[in-house]
């Protein structure tokens, strides 16, 4: 028998957190379900430019989104869903153990981490390649480790690090960093423990049964134990797909000013949308949007 709600929201982070107490606040019956708390922000060592807080971590800003979403009510659950469907009166949410039904749904599923693509990355995965300084970096403590990339994640990973380790490479193929945000790259130059390394990228894992060094398409070796890749996201859309909805040629569902996506009653907020920013904000902003207009549309039904 499946739970009755009037908006499911599936996703967990910014996008589907403020969606979530815009709906409990407009009164509908909400749940969110989500394969990760407070997604994938919590892996951002810090966040400087949410209003009203000079910094904060990414996990702690969202456990007080979380928060405020239960304190208005709303439902969070820990899960996957398999496939949305339509009926009659609205959607069935359906996953290993989810059983949903209904009125609206709002598709807050995020991005995912690159891959940096060269052989042997899934084999070393764990064993000193990562993904996550903010899950791994203490693993690194005393030792020389690599971050490839050159946008926010990584300057803001490798200062992270530089807590932890005694060295911290950031390995761009830019000859300057361009693209992240200047107050970090200011702190990344005055940081003695980072050594920016410009204008390559990494050919080569090397190591046995863990990471020994890195290869550099610029003819250098790296002795280093750990590798952060941080080479940008792509959609978490394929359930969007799957579910009808059309995705731009990067496959990031399209909207409409409303955050509508083509099929009526599937919205979708945050990063898996083609907007422009991939920012809490920006997130934030369309999860709120998306409520709104869900609940003038069950509300006009009525
Ligand atoms: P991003 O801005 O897309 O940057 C990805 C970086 O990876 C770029 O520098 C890119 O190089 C490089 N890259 C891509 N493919 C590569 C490859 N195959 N080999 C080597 N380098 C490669 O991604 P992001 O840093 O994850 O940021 C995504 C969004 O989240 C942004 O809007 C960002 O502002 C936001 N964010 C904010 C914070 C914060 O403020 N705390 C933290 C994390 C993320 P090119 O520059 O040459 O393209």
């Amino acid at each position: 028998m499946a739970e009755n709600y009037d908006i499911a929201i599936v996703g967990g982070g910014p996008a589907g957190l403020t969606a979530a107490i815009y709906a409990a606040r407009y009164k509908l019956n909400t749940v969110v379900i989500t394969t990760q708390r407070g997604g994938m922000i919590t892996e951002s060592f810090k966040v400087g430019n949410f209003p009203s807080y000079d910094e904060i971590t990414g996990t702690e800003l969202m456990k007080r989104m979380e928060a405020h979403a239960s304190g208005l009510g709303v439902k969070l659950v820990d899960g996957y869903v398999e496939t949305i469907s339509k009926t009659e009166s609205g959607f069935l949410v359906k996953g290993p153990s989810l059983d949903i039904q209904s009125k609206e749904v709002i598709l807050a599923t995020g991005q995912k981490k690159r891959k940096l693509g060269v052989e042997r990355e899934d084999e070393l995965a764990g064993k000193g390649v990562s993904y996550c300084a903010i899950c791994d970096a203490a693993f690194f403590r005393g030792e020389k480790v690599a971050v490839v990339g050159g946008g926010d994640s990584a300057v803001t990973s490798a200062l992270l690090l530089s807590q932890f380790a005694d060295k911290v490479y950031i390995v761009y193929r830019r000859d300057k960093f361009f693209r992240a945000e200047p107050t970090w790259v200011e702190q990344l130059k005055k940081n003695s423990k980072i050594e920016p390394v410009l204008n390559t990228t990494i050919s080569k894992l090397v190591g046995e049964n863990a990471l020994e060094a890195i290869e550099l398409t610029n003819g250098r070796t790296l002795e280093v134990t750990g590798l952060f890749v941080e080479v940008g996201e792509k959609p978490n859309s394929t359930l969007a797909k799957e579910s009808g909805v059309a995705l731009d040629e990067h496959d990031y569902i399209i909207t409409d000013d409303e955050q509508r996506t083509n099929v009526p009653g599937l919205f979708a907020a945050g990063d898996v949308t083609n907007n422009k920013l991939k920012q809490v904000v920006v997130a934030c902003a369309e999860g709120a949007i998306a409520a709104t207009q869900a609940y003038k549309d069950i509300s006009a039904s009525k």
